[in-house]
């Protein structure tokens, strides 16, 4: 049978999603509410392998949108920090120069690993199968696709979706594109139980985001659920920086005072941050496919999120963005009668929404890491301060 011919009512359509991040969850989600079943395969082998990252903000439009088409409102009310919506921006000398203490804004934050817990609960048991880390793919005569994992098993369908994010290997069969670095690295440490024990900088962070940018390098601090504070220290530094500069992660004394180093002439309560953090660094490189990103229709496969259009944090919407993929891939699958009609609907608008996304994301990454900054930055939050104050 041609894959065009394949009627969603007649047959129940053997739809892999590959990746259980947020998108590929999200998507898994929104089809078990339509009776539509799907199988996530993830890499990790178990929902607590890995602590799964920052604060996240959930948009009306898109992230919040999606947890709506869930089913899921009264799950995500009770893990969302409406409390943590602030957002300051500092000079390097430590002195604010732009403050909003507006808890009313509709983005609340949510803990990446709450979001992902809220998502995993929701599934029927048995649609996530852990250890399945994707090693290849390839379409078969008959059109259905065949999976191939490091564990040695395989699998077929008629639609595998790629939510896995940055180093997809989904994405091969539909683009030759890869991610390319943005010049921009971030080192990621945090503080713990700050009220109890980092009460100033607690209070310097504020409930929300705090960045503090200048000559090109940033430290942008959040805080987490459970007093957790998260910081990037982010730098303009070439591609494989670590080699040559004696920076090493393991080692947190040199990680420690390699840090100190460069943002030697920063506030001295910025550099608390630093100086009163934990052990553990982490290095992200930020990489990005190009704005724009797009390929042409192929049968029977698709990618989500990161997978199809990664861009730098700066655009505060990568997972919005994976989200509300999921959810209007899951309205096609349901609403149109082929998978091919589906995924051709999805495809366009996810393309256009994206780009947009990209555009900003490139911006705001220059704007913020910058030898001006945080000039760029202030008149930004300004004009967005400017537009809401007008609504
Ligand atoms: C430092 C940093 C800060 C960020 N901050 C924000 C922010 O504040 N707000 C925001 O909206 N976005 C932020 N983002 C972006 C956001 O994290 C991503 O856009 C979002 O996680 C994308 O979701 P996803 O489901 O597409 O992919 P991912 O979250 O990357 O999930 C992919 C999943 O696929 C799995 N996987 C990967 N390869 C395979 C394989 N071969 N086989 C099986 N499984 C596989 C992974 O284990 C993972 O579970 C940030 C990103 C970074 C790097």
């Amino acid at each position: 049978m041609e894959k065009d011919t394949i009627m969603i009512q007649n047959k129940t359509p053997r739809i892999a999603i590959i990746g259980g991040g947020p998108g590929g969850l999200t998507l898994a989600r929104i089809l078990q509410t339509r009776n539509i079943p799907a199988t996530v395969f993830e890499r990790e082998n178990n929902p607590y392998e890995r602590p799964q990252g920052g604060t996240l903000d959930l948009h009306p439009e898109s992230g919040q949108l999606a947890v709506h088409m869930a089913g899921l409102d009264a799950q995500f009310k009770a893990i969302a920090r409406y409390e943590d919506q602030e957002g300051r921006l500092l000079s390097k000398d430590g002195e604010t120069l732009f403050s909003n203490d507006d808890q009313e804004e509709e983005r609340p934050e949510v803990d990446r690993t709450a979001l992902r817990t809220m998502l995993l609960e929701s599934l029927a048991p048995g649609v996530v199968r852990w250890g399945h880390n994707l090693r290849s793919a390839r379409q078969l005569d008959d059109g259905s696709y065949e999976l191939l994992f490091e564990n040695g098993l395989t699998e077929t369908c008629d639609l595998v979706v790629g939510a896995d994010g940055a180093w997809s290997r989904i994405r091969p069969l539909v683009s030759r594109t890869t991610p390319t670095y943005t010049g921009v690295t971030f080192i990621e440490f945090g503080l713990d139980d700050v009220d109890l024990q980092h009460p100033i900088l607690a209070r310097l962070v504020g409930h929300g985001s705090m960045f503090a940018l200048a000559d090109n390098k940033g430290l942008v601090a959040q805080r987490n659920g459970h007093a957790h504070i998260r910081v990037y220290a982010g730098m303009r530094i070439p591609e494989g920086w670590e080699a040559t500069t004696g920076f090493d992660a393991r080692n947190p004394q040199i990680a420690r005072a390699w840090l100190l180093n460069q943002f030697a002439d920063w506030g001295n309560n910025l550099l608390a941050l630093i100086h009163e953090c934990n052990n553990r660094f982490v290095v992200r490189q930020l990489y990005a496919l190009p704005i724009g990103h797009r390929w042409d229709f192929r049968p029977g496969v698709t990618l989500l999120g990161d997978a199809a259009h990664l861009m730098s944090p700066f655009s505060g919407e990568g997972v919005n963005l994976a989200m509300l993929d999921a959810a209007k891939l899951a309205e096609a699958i349901s609403e149109y009668s082929t998978l091919d009609e589906a995924v051709r609907a999805y495809e366009e608008p996810m393309f256009a929404r994206s780009e947009i996304a990209a555009r900003g994301a490139n911006d705001g990454l220059a704007m913020a890491i910058a030898p001006d900054a945080p000039a760029g930055t202030l008149a930004f939050f300004r004009e967005v301060m400017a537009a809401q104050t007008e609504q």
